[in-house]
């Protein structure tokens, strides 16, 4: 990833439009990512969402749902901490670090040396979680079959129609801390509808990720 962001000089001017050639870079890694999941029947799903909304508490709800069903592996991406994936590791998941060195979300050719990490044969799950931040992760595709996204009510309620982009792309949207909505003076409901709006085969999800309310469908609707 470095290399060919670090052809963009700071401070040098230059005229050619270095965000195609990027994008269609890490499209291509996304698309070979993709080959390789599906060569070793791998089902890959990115999870993204802000800080604090519930990725990794989703993970940590899932892990011990499905283990005795899929290998799991998990790729915690963290900009420095390790502190996701120690949560994650405590439920029993296998977690590779992916840690991004200041950048703010996950790309192609960070999941391509991950997977050269993992036993490949050994996984058939693996459940990504993204660096917290719901701009620029949903400009990198990572080769995933499923993008969930997940909101908190305390986030607000226009956490959709601010970042239609990475809701346009969501093949899941989970709608997590119910439980705080009412005090939030946030209507999840209404969160929902934004949701189905911007893109209408979405499945949205209300989620108490504290208590597992929620998750059994969350694991339906991805589809697991
Ligand atoms: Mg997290
Ligand atoms: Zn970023």
């Amino acid at each position: 990833m470095a290399e060919i962001v670090r052809k963009t000089d700071p401070g040098s001017v230059y005229e050619i439009d270095m965000n195609s050639d990027v994008t269609k870079y890490f499209e291509n890694l996304a698309k070979k990512n993709r080959e390789l999941f599906d060569k070793y029947n791998i089902k890959a799903i990115d999870i993204m969402g802000s800080i604090g909304s519930g990725k990794t508490s989703l993970i940590e709800n899932l892990v011990p749902r499905l283990k005795d069903k899929y290998k799991i592996s998990v790729f915690a991406g963290d900009i420095t901490t390790t502190i996701d994936a120690d949560r994650i590791e405590s439920k029993g998941g296998k977690v590779l670090e992916i840690s991004t060195g200041g950048e703010c979300h996950l790309d192609a050719l960070m999941i391509a040396k991950a997977l050269a990490r993992i036993d490949l044969n050994n996984t058939d799950l693996l459940l990504i979680e993204n660096v917290g931040n719901l701009i620029c992760p949903a400009s990198f595709p990572l080769g995933s079959h499923k993008r969930v996204v997940v909101i908190s009510v305390t986030e607000g309620p226009y956490m959709v129609i601010k970042h239609p982009k990475m809701f346009i792309d969501a093949d899941v949207v989970v709608i997590n801390k119910i439980d705080l909505a009412e005090a939030m003076g946030v209507d999840p409901d209404k969160i929902a509808e934004d949701a189905v709006n911007m893109q209408p085969r979405v499945k949205v999800v209300k989620t108490n990720l504290k208590t597992g309310e929620g998750v059994d469908e969350v694991i339906k609707a991805i589809g697991l």
